[in-house]
């Protein structure tokens, strides 16, 4: 453990996704210090993830020299919708889950208070705690990657809703009859700018006869495609990529002037795999879209910002969680 952290005040920020879990202990000015990652294998059913979970943790804690019992409290965040009250993972379609008692496994298997939140709303208070210095009262954080996440900060604090759903930015209608969703419905946002409709996208018109350097990069079947390859494709000068990307980052754009018309927060934070690699291609175009969509008048001054804290946003924001139900 470095030497100045002050071991009383740790907690574990976990990242659970569907293909891996990651697991931070974070001293107390948020300074990562022990990790571990493992593999989700949500195919082998609930209970093994939820023992890879908890050997997760364990492994982190381990990593830099601490026990259980010096954890203060464990937060997590899950992909989908969760009750962050009673604990419960209510519907995860990535995972096959339904009405899973997460929080409460945990505890029995780790013996350390567990607070559990949606992934999404979880980096967005990451990124309000680490990342917006000034403190703005209202954020929202937009999440592009394998799907589309967001997340509400009001008054300094996780808005949950009614149903404590809120902040499924991903599936609002940009487009009423456009492409299939994975929540069933038509034209969604997550259907018409994630990874997944963009690849889709791109695979598509490649079949239809489609020129571009991806095929020459990987194969007529672009097998692997990856987001840094859309990058590089572009900056190799390929026309159909850039437009591609353009119209993904138009649509975000379309869909952040909604959030400032409804919302009107201070800040909107977008952070996500995709805009990790792609921030020089879109972030401009997602500024000036939105500007020209949104009501005249109401997003003077708001901040349109992509964040910085990267694949390590889920587990910082998830010890953030962990430390504001212990303080
Ligand atoms: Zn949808």
């Amino acid at each position: 453990m470095p030497p100045g952290t002050d071991k009383d005040h740790c907690v574990v920020g976990v990242d659970f996704g569907g293909t891996k879990i990651l697991a931070g202990v974070f001293g107390e000015k948020y300074e990562c210090v022990g990790r571990a990652r493992v593999s989700t294998k949500a195919d082998r059913g609930v209970d093994e993830v939820i023992g890879r979970i908890a050997r997760c943790v364990r492994e982190s804690v381990d990593e830099c020299d601490l026990n259980l019992k010096e954890i203060k409290a464990v937060g997590i965040g899950a992909p989908g919708a969760v009750d962050s009250e009673s604990g419960h993972v209510i519907f995860a379609p990535n995972l096959d889950w339904n009405d899973v008692p997460l929080k409460n496994e945990l505890e029995k298997q780790l013996d350390v208070p567990v607070f559990l939140e949606n992934d999404c709303n979880v980096c967005t208070l990451g990124v309000y705690q680490i990342e917006l210095k000034a403190k703005p009262r209202d954020v929202v954080g937009i999440f592009l990657g394998t799907g589309i996440g967001g997340g509400l900060i009001v008054e300094g604090n996780l808005y949950s809703g009614f149903n404590r759903t809120a902040g499924e930015i991903g599936h609002m209608v940009l487009e009423v009859g456009g492409p299939k969703c994975a929540c069933g419905n038509k034209g969604c946002f997550e259907a018409l700018a994630s990874r997944t409709a963009i690849f889709r996208r791109i695979k598509q018109a490649v079949k239809e006869g489609q020129k571009t350097i991806l095929t020459e990069m990987l194969g007529p079947e672009l097998e692997d495609l990856r987001s840094g390859d859309l990058r590089k494709a572009i900056k190799r000068g390929d026309k159909f990529v850039e437009h591609v990307i353009e119209e993904a980052a138009e649509y975000t754009g379309i869909a952040v002037a909604n959030v400032i018309n409804v919302f009107n927060p201070e800040v909107i934070a977008i952070g996500g795999g995709l805009m990790e690699q792609l921030e020089d291609e879109m972030l401009a175009i997602i500024v000036e879209t939105a500007m020209d969509y949104a009501m005249p008048g109401t997003a003077k001054g708001i901040e349109i910002i992509a964040t910085k804290l990267g694949d390590d946003a889920g587990i910082t924001g998830a010890a953030v969680l962990a430390r504001r139900h212990v303080q």
